[in-house]
């Protein structure tokens, strides 16, 4: 659901249930409401008049009291390895970024799902440009639409989402949900529960209502092995410490063969020690979870430095040979400041017009 000044309800961002109840309410059957999501998700309509298959009758009275809000990309910017951002402006003038990667057969978006973040972790970049406010399911959706319209017209199909741009899913868990709603639905995007991952920093007792609500993945920002230094990181901590979060990690439902993600950004000389690392081994001993090692992208406004590559080897060497799954994230977009934790500079820079 959208905000702005509009009168007209906004059918983007409904998930399936919401939009079948809200055309009940003019008497029409479920199937119409199957209809529009294809007609919205999967044929990327704007209006109605090109829904050929609803009766003249019923684009009618849609036309007159309802909208399909969407937008492009105000800016597109494509990296050397086929990384492309795109900024999004939204209706009230704030802006957004994503980030399409391709890899072999995936064709992964990271979304944004706050304007900005309100959990000021030291060494992400958009904690540092402040907190706006939260997005509308249909702004979050949008950036999918885009996508998946532009890979269309090349013939490619968008095959993954993880909730890894600005801001907190689980802070805005009603939009978000709704958002993954849509996505999972075969009307709509018809992506995998398995294929779309919520990173979160650890909003605790969000995160079991969320997996058992729907079959997705979670990615978790650990960034510590120890509660004081994660304090000091992330501050979020202090509300959830490590511990509970580790705790609740284990209790996420997971299909057979599936782990939870635990990531971690490597700081040069603050978290990169073998220590740091055989103590990360140990809390997660016998648990589903894999290490998604992310080395830190330097940033004008963090004093972290990015780790050696032999500091980076090394953390992985310790944590598989404590019997821990691990795996260390290539950067990518990296000339187009598309990598982790850099989606701010464009936000700050067009938020306030
Ligand atoms: N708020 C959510 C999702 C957004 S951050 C979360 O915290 O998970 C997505 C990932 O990027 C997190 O794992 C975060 O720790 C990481 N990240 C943030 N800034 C980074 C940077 N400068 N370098 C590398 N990774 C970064």
């Amino acid at each position: 659901m959208t905000r702005g000044t509009d009168e007209r309800t906004d059918l983007k961002g409904m998930t399936l249930p919401e939009l079948e109840e809200f055309l009940a309410r003019w008497g029409k059957e479920r199937y119409r409401a199957r209809q529009l999501f294809r007609w919205i998700y999967q044929k990327h309509a704007g209006d109605f008049a090109a829904m050929t298959d609803l009766s003249k009758e019923l684009r009618g009275i849609l036309a007159a009291s309802c909208r399909i809000s969407g937008f492009p990309a105000e800016r597109v910017e494509t990296s050397a390895d086929g990384t492309e951002k795109y900024l999004f402006r939204l209706e009230d003038g704030e802006a957004v970024e994503s980030v399409l990667i391709p890899d072999e057969g995936r064709r992964t978006l990271c979304i944004s799902s706050q304007v900005g973040c309100p959990l000021l972790c030291g060494f992400c970049a958009t904690g540092a440009a402040g907190f706006r406010r939260d997005m509308t399911s249909a702004e979050i959706v949008q950036q999918a639409c885009f996508a998946a319209k532009r890979l269309a017209e090349r013939g490619e199909r968008l095959s993954n989402v993880v909730f890894m741009g600005l801001g907190e899913p689980l802070l805005n868990v009603t939009e978000v949900s709704r958002t993954i709603g849509i996505l999972l639905s075969q009307f709509a995007f018809g992506i995998s529960g398995k294929r779309v991952t919520i990173s979160t920093a650890g909003i605790v007792p969000e995160m079991l209502p969320l997996a058992l609500r729907y079959p997705v993945s979670f990615a978790v920002s650990i960034n510590a092995a120890r509660g004081d230094l994660r304090s000091l990181l992330m501050p979020i901590n202090r509300k959830y410490p490590l511990r509970e979060l580790v705790a609740e990690m284990k209790r996420i439902p997971l299909q057979s063969g599936r782990k939870v993600t635990a990531e971690y950004v490597l700081l040069a000389g603050v978290n990169d020690s073998p220590e740091d690392a055989r103590a990360l081994a140990r809390s997660f001993r016998g648990a589903r979870i894999k290490v998604n090692l992310i080395p830190f992208n330097p940033h004008e406004a963090s004093p972290y430095r990015a780790p050696e590559a032999e500091a980076v080897d090394r953390f992985r060497e310790v944590l598989i040979s404590g019997g821990v799954q691990t795996i260390t994230r290539e950067r990518r977009g990296a000339d187009i400041r598309a990598a982790c934790g850099q989606l701010r500079g464009s936000v700050q820079k067009y938020g306030n017009r």
